[in-house]
């Protein structure tokens, strides 16, 4: 295995790879341009993307790409050579600084919401300098944003940079009311936890569902599924230790602070987590992380499920996406700090994103909803539809106390003034405390729960980002105006609390009294996608991203229609699967095994032995394969009647209401069958199969 430190960053244009080779001017500037986020001059650009290319060539890079992630949530890239021909037939390599700043896509087949028409399909691409650029597989990656013509953003990252900006913006106002004049700049900061599937990629293979869907449509559960609780945190085994070895490798070459390993609850599921970094940077690794998951498994003769549900009857997979907000000094927000003065201060941002929570409940489910995530919240193995928050017992009573005024825990008579205590420590929510809860507080943190394992990490990020911004906003504006700092910070606090504290659950998110509870507290319950959506362009959230500029109404409306889209979409391709194997693969496969079993009863007869056990398999074989006709038609005939007009939100309430329940009695019908079936029959492999023989 080769050394950490040896290969860790090494197909990576670093800080220090920038240090050693950028002219110290110019190096001086481009880390001025980034650490203040500013535009950068187009002469610098080009002394640094000529030491860039030097660097790429000596590493065996041949081309460079704008690398980019547009709205369908996973990454684009188109590559150049950075040939350039000149006299005699011959070329030299050249990469100019405008190349690496800006680049020119026509990308006319990418989703843009109803943003650019076809014929005007040039959109482009902006380089992000706060992400480092990186080598990956010959081709030199620099992480862009993507843009209309007219500046619309068509990606995943112009508003992650935007709700940064916004969220820089206003916690510095605070900072600066308690004094903290160093800190010049706020980032969040994420770290991400990946959850996924191995399976042996033969099996895989033969299986159009998880080819075409990612996920199984049908499938009879394994005799043992993860009931005993054997897998969590159990031995890994040889070959996934293979993998995840090579994966990590992998990972910090292109530097990703892969840190965690683990097998995951169901069998066949496992984990990766890095350390935290800034929220771009942690998004940009992401994306890459899944990449690398499934060109690795490859290697291993794996197949690597980043799908929210594979498999029926076992835990789906999720992101935890752990957040906080950090200073340029270094000072974590969220972090309950050694002084009265720092427990104030910490209150505030921790009420400020108590009331972001609460106000922006919806946006939150909204910027986790997917076809994929549907089949996971809710089902008793990720938070449910409803967003709360857990605080922990001990944070839970020193909020209550300084609401009422009253003594804390029992103790002697204090005041509660906030500003006078020093709060303690509160423990970090280890995975066995609750992890039932959308959004709990994790000691210096927030570990956002409900987010899919196939989805970008940004749309969940840019509304947290901008929620806290707004209530940060509100804050700011008071306290700046106050007359008396201390006693304005108590009120606001008291307040808030009081205006908030419906949003904090500490039971058991997933019981159905909480969800009782939660409808009498009038909490916003989005069961599914198709709820969810549509709230992205209510009037209170376009007030809120146009206020920061961080969306646009059409912005905002583009990306509710593509969500609703691809909703549509992928319900559409897994029915169109389903009836494709149903008919191809398994009704063919029945009837022959139906066949056979009535012509071996026949036989048994003949000789003038009784055969009831035979009879009984042909007559329920039939009779289910006669419902299975029966569903299959159905699904057929509801999938043809789908009307078709230009209302995405239509179009996905009907896939919705109406395809998604047909394709579930298909696939009731078609599981009964598996379980009736001679497995050498079976058109393909089982679930026993599937999540027991890596
Ligand atoms: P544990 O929960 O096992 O104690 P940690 O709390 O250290 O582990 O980290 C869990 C996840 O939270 C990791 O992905 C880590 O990078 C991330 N994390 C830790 N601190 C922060 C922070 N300040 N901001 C964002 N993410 C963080
Ligand atoms: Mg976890």
């Amino acid at each position: 295995m080769a050394c950490v430190d040896e290969i860790f960053g090494i197909n990576v244009f670093n800080d220090s790879v920038m240090r050693q080779r950028l002219p110290k001017e110019t190096y001086k500037t481009l880390h001025k341009t980034i650490d203040e986020g500013r535009r950068l001059d187009p002469q610098v650009a080009s002394v640094v993307a000529n030491a860039m290319k030097d660097w790429a060539l000596e590493r065996g890079a041949t081309h460079y790409t704008h690398w980019f992630q547009p709205l369908n949530s996973v990454t684009a890239e188109k590559h150049d050579a950075f040939i350039t021909p000149v006299d005699g037939g011959r070329v030299i390599q050249e990469f100019s600084g405008k190349e690496l700043v800006r680049g020119e896509a026509d990308a006319s087949s990418l989703p843009s919401g109803g943003l650019r028409s076809t014929f005007e399909a040039r959109g482009y691409t902006a380089w992000d300098p706060t992400s480092y650029a990186f080598i990956k597989e010959h081709v030199l990656c620099v992480p862009t944003a993507y843009c209309s013509y007219g500046g619309e953003a068509l990606d995943k990252k112009t508003p992650l940079l935007r709700s940064m900006e916004a969220l820089n913006r206003q916690a510095v106002r605070i900072l600066k009311l308690f004094g903290r004049m160093d800190a010049t700049r706020v980032t969040p900061t994420v770290g991400p936890e990946q959850e996924y599937f191995l399976i042996e990629k033969s099996l895989y293979d033969r299986r159009s569902d998880l080819i075409f869907a990612g996920r199984t449509l049908f499938g009879a559960p394994a005799p043992k599924g993860q009931e005993l609780g054997d897998h969590f945190f159990g031995t890994i085994k040889s070959r996934v230790q293979a993998f995840m070895t090579e994966l990590n490798e992998e990972l910090w070459k292109v530097g990703v602070l892969a840190k965690t390993e683990h097998n995951e609850t169901a069998p066949a599921q496992h984990e990766m987590a890095p350390i935290h970094s800034i929220v771009n940077v942690a998004c940009d690794h992401n994306q890459l992380t899944m990449e690398i998951m499934k060109k690795v498994a490859r290697r291993h003769g794996l197949h690597c499920l980043l799908s929210e549900k594979p498999f029926a009857g076992v835990n789906g997979s999720g992101k935890h996406n752990n957040w906080s907000m950090s200073t340029n000094t270094g000072y974590n927000l969220l972090e309950p700090g050694d002084s009265p003065h720092e427990s104030a201060q910490f209150l505030l941002f921790l009420t400020a994103v108590i009331k972001a929570v609460d106000d922006y409940q919806d946006l939150l489910r909204a910027s986790v909803a997917s076809a994929g995530n549907d089949h996971r919240l809710g089902g008793c193995e990720a938070p449910p539809a409803v967003i709360s928050i857990f605080l922990g017992d001990e944070l839970t009573e020193i909020l209550k106390s300084i609401e009422a005024g009253s003594i804390y825990n029992g103790r002697e008579k204090t005041d509660m003034t906030v500003g006078v205590h020093m709060l303690p420590k509160f423990p970090k929510d280890t995975t066995d405390r609750n992890r039932t809860s959308p959004f709990a507080f994790t000691g210096n943190k927030f570990e956002f729960r409900s987010l899919g394992s196939s989805a970008s990490i940004s749309d969940a990020n840019v509304v947290l980002n901008t929620s806290v911004a707004e209530s940060l906003r509100q804050f700011a504006d008071e306290l700046e105006n106050a007359s008396d700092f201390r006693s304005a910070l108590h009120d606001l606090i008291v307040r808030t609390i009081h205006d908030h504290k419906r949003i904090i659950f500490n039971g058991n998110n997933y019981t159905d009294e909480w969800l009782k509870e939660a409808e009498k507290r009038g909490l916003a319950r989005l069961d599914s996608a198709v709820d969810a959506l549509p709230c992205y362009t209510a009037e209170k959230n376009i007030r809120l991203f146009e206020t920061h500029k961080v969306l646009s109404e059409s912005e905002l409306r583009s990306r509710r229609d593509i969500g609703l889209d691809s909703y549509a979409k992928i319900i559409a391709i897994e029915a169109n699967t389903m009836i494709m194997m149903t008919r191809r693969q398994i009704l063919p496969a029945v009837l022959r095994f139906t066949g056979d079993i009535a012509a071996a009863a026949r036989n048994i007869r003949d000789i003038g032995a009784d055969c009831a056990s035979g009879t009984e398999l042909v007559s329920s074989l039939s009779a289910t394969t006669d419902q299975l006709g029966f569903d299959l038609r159905q699904l057929e005939s509801v999938l043809k009647a789908r009307p078709s007009g230009d209302d995405p939100l239509a179009d996905a309430r009907y896939m919705h209401d109406i395809v998604l329940p047909a394709m579930s009695d298909l696939r009731a019908s078609a599981d009964k069958l598996e379980t009736l079936t001679d497995r050498s029959y079976w058109p393909f492999p089982t679930y026993d199969e599937l999540l027991f023989s890596v």
